[in-house]
């Protein structure tokens, strides 16, 4: 079964380049992103304007109530002039008591003055010349001077009462000039004069310069009558004929120059508020970093006045409010953006690992299935395998069985090779036992007892010595189990030879003996030992045979590897190439039909390699064979 495959579109990769959808849908959240803003910057700038239009419009309220209350309080003050018969008679007509009458004016309206606190009331005759004035008792006072040229004296003597901002002559002070006509009831109420209030505006003013942002005072003709900035007092809304302002200069405000400032700012609609900048060259009259800024200018009619009120108010922190909200709203949309995408992304995970939960669950299932397949065939190889171990030791036990076989009949072979030997070398005592046997008995028979005797005597030595013939065979045909035991190597080589000693003699063979000490014992089965080493000195007789000098010879040391290395060298014809090939293979033999089997070297071999030794195979430096036997030594025995 595949493996379960998570579906393409799960797989996020943080380096898959943009496709045009993605694209699109960033491009078009981004739009999003800034029409929420624009709108929210729209919506709250909206809001703010009008925040401020009311802002604006309460200041305009309290700055109008300010004014009403300091200037036009004093409106109706030159009715109760007009009502005072001191006054009148004055008007009148000039007598010779005017002195007095003036005098009688003089201190009403002074009283009056005082008692509402300090406007300057005084009365015109129709050639506009003061002729009783509330400051009277001042040196500075107006008493004779003449105002004809003021609007408002114009205006009242042609009988419509006036009010207006003007500055006079005598003490230069700025005010707010009430005029009404005073009539004569006894001539058909024909104006006799003109009653006049001026109220001071140093308290508008004072207000007036405590405003942060700019704000301006306006009389009908656009020219500015208080002004913060201070600077801009006199200076008109828009720019108007040399002509009309020097008049008005003359006329209203004692010659002081006007319009040296156009302030450039049309207040049509300001009414409802309106946006406007100050221009360039008066920006550095307001703070210099306030100069550029837009401002709300929101102007108001004053009742009773011809004066017009604006106030500006600073929009900056209207743009900034709105710039705040839109940044808001947009990170809010962010956020709601955000929470949107985490909430999928959760889903997704959830979604996924509930995908990886089945897929392992899947998977586990897959694993039990296969352990369980697995663990079958595994109980199965394992029963096959002891039944294969089973075979192997049965087959073991049969080959070491045949080996021993083998081996027994390697030995019984060579006992057949020696069996004309050994024939030859008990068919001599045994004839020599039986001549002597017959002479003893014939001995006894003449009562030659002591011959007798001496013939059985040597019988008996003829016997034993058959005996220590026969005997070493015997041990040789024993059929017995390995077992390893400490073995004289010098011990072993004799009981090899004693078995050839007919052979030796017979060939004349000279055997050297040369064991190094310390080579002497080794760790092996004595009989085996002694197999290999009568195989050994059978095929050197065999080898040497037809050589003119036949020499053996046995030597002994420890080999490199701490085994002892015992060396048989005969002088014999050595062996041919075919012979060195085949030396160690079963049924290999030079021999004739009847003198080998071929099983000799090959039996020795595995004899020695089975308690841990070696047999090797060389030319012999003289020609010869030379076969070198490794065996375990001593110690290993020990360990
Ligand atoms: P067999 O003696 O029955 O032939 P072996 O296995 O003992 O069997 O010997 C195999 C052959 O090895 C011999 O036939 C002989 O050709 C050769 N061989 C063994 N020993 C010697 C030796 N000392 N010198 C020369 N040839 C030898």
């Amino acid at each position: 079964m595949s493996p379960p495959v998570m579906p393409e579109s799960d797989i996020i990769s943080p380096y898959s380049l943009p496709n045009p959808h993605r694209v699109l849908g960033v491009a078009g959240l981004f739009v999003v992103f800034l029409l929420l803003g624009l709108a929210s910057y729209r919506v709250s700038e909206n809001y703010g304007v009008e925040n401020m239009r009311q802002a604006a419009s309460h200041q305009l309220d309290i700055l109008g109530a300010a004014i009403d209350s300091e200037v036009t309080r004093h409106a109706s003050v030159p009715s109760a002039v007009e009502l005072n018969p001191d006054v009148v008679t004055l008007l009148r007509a000039p007598s010779e008591e005017a002195d007095i009458r003036q005098a009688e004016a003089n201190r009403f309206l002074q009283k009056l003055n005082d008692h509402l606190g300090g406007p300057a009331i005084f009365v015109l005759d129709l050639s506009g010349r003061v002729v009783a004035s509330s400051d009277w008792i001042f040196s500075d006072n107006l008493l004779g001077s003449d105002l004809s040229y003021m609007p408002f004296f114009r205006d009242a003597v042609r009988g419509t009462p006036a009010r207006h901002y003007a500055v006079d002559h005598i003490r230069h002070e700025p005010g707010y000039y009430f005029a009404l006509p005073i009539r004569d009831e006894s001539r058909e109420w024909a104006i006799i004069g003109v009653a006049v209030v001026k109220s001071g505006i140093r308290e508008v003013e004072r207000r007036w310069l405590a405003q942060e942002a700019p704000a301006l005072i306006v009389d009908r003709n656009d020219v500015v009558l208080l002004a913060s900035p201070p600077e801009w007092r006199y200076a008109t809304l828009g720019r108007q004929p040399t002509a009309v302002l020097e008049r008005l200069g003359r006329q209203q405000f004692a010659g002081q120059a006007l319009g040296a400032i156009s302030l450039d700012i049309d207040l049509a609609g300001a009414d409802e508020g309106r946006v406007v900048r100050l221009p360039k060259h008066l920006r550095d009259d307001v703070a210099p970093a306030q100069g550029a800024r837009p401002y709300l200018a929101m102007a108001r009619n004053l009742p009773g006045t011809a004066w017009r009120i604006v106030v500006f108010s600073d929009l900056r922190a209207v743009g900034v409010q709105a710039a705040t909200h839109a940044a808001l709203s947009v990170a809010a949309l962010g956020c709601l953006l955000l929470g949107v995408l985490y909430a999928r992304q959760r889903r997704r995970l959830a979604r996924g690992r509930e995908e990886a939960r089945a897929m392992l669950e899947l998977a586990n299932q897959e694993l039990e299935r296969k352990v369980e397949a697995r663990t079958v065939d595994l109980s199965e190889a394992v029963s096959g395998l002891q039944r294969e171990v089973q075979e192997r030791q049965r087959a073991e036990q049969t080959l070491r069985a045949a080996q021993n076989e083998l081996v027994q009949a390697a030995k019984l072979a060579v006992l057949g090779q020696m069996a004309t030997g050994i024939t030859h070398e008990l068919s001599q005592p045994l004839g020599a036992i039986r001549t002597l046997s017959a002479n003893a008995a014939e001995f006894m028979r003449r009562g030659e007892a002591a011959t007798a005797e001496r013939n059985l005597a040597i019988v008996e030595q003829l016997t034993e010595q058959m005996g220590n013939i026969i005997g070493p065979l015997k041990t040789f045909a024993r059929k017995s189990p390995a077992v390893s035991s400490a073995v004289d190597i010098g011990q072993a080589v004799d009981s090899a030879l004693f078995l050839f000693e007919s052979r030796l003699k017979k060939d004349a063979v000279i055997v050297e003996r040369h064991f190094t000490p310390g080579a002497t014992t080794a760790w092996c089965d004595r009989n085996r030992l002694q197999q290999v080493l009568v195989n050994l000195v059978g095929n050197a007789l065999d080898a040497m045979h037809d050589e003119p000098v036949r020499r053996l010879s046995f030597s002994s040391e420890a080999s490199s590897t701490g085994k002892i290395a015992l060396s048989v060298v005969d002088s014999g014809h050595g062996f041919s190439e075919e012979a060195v090939a085949h030396l160690f293979e079963p049924f290999f033999t030079t021999k004739q039909p009847g003198e080998g089997l071929g099983l000799g070297l090959t039996i020795s071999r595995d004899i020695l390699r089975d308690f841990g030794g070696d047999l090797m195979a060389g030319p012999a430096p003289g020609g010869g064979a030379r076969f070198v036997v490794l065996l375990p030594p001593l110690s290993s025995g020990s360990a």
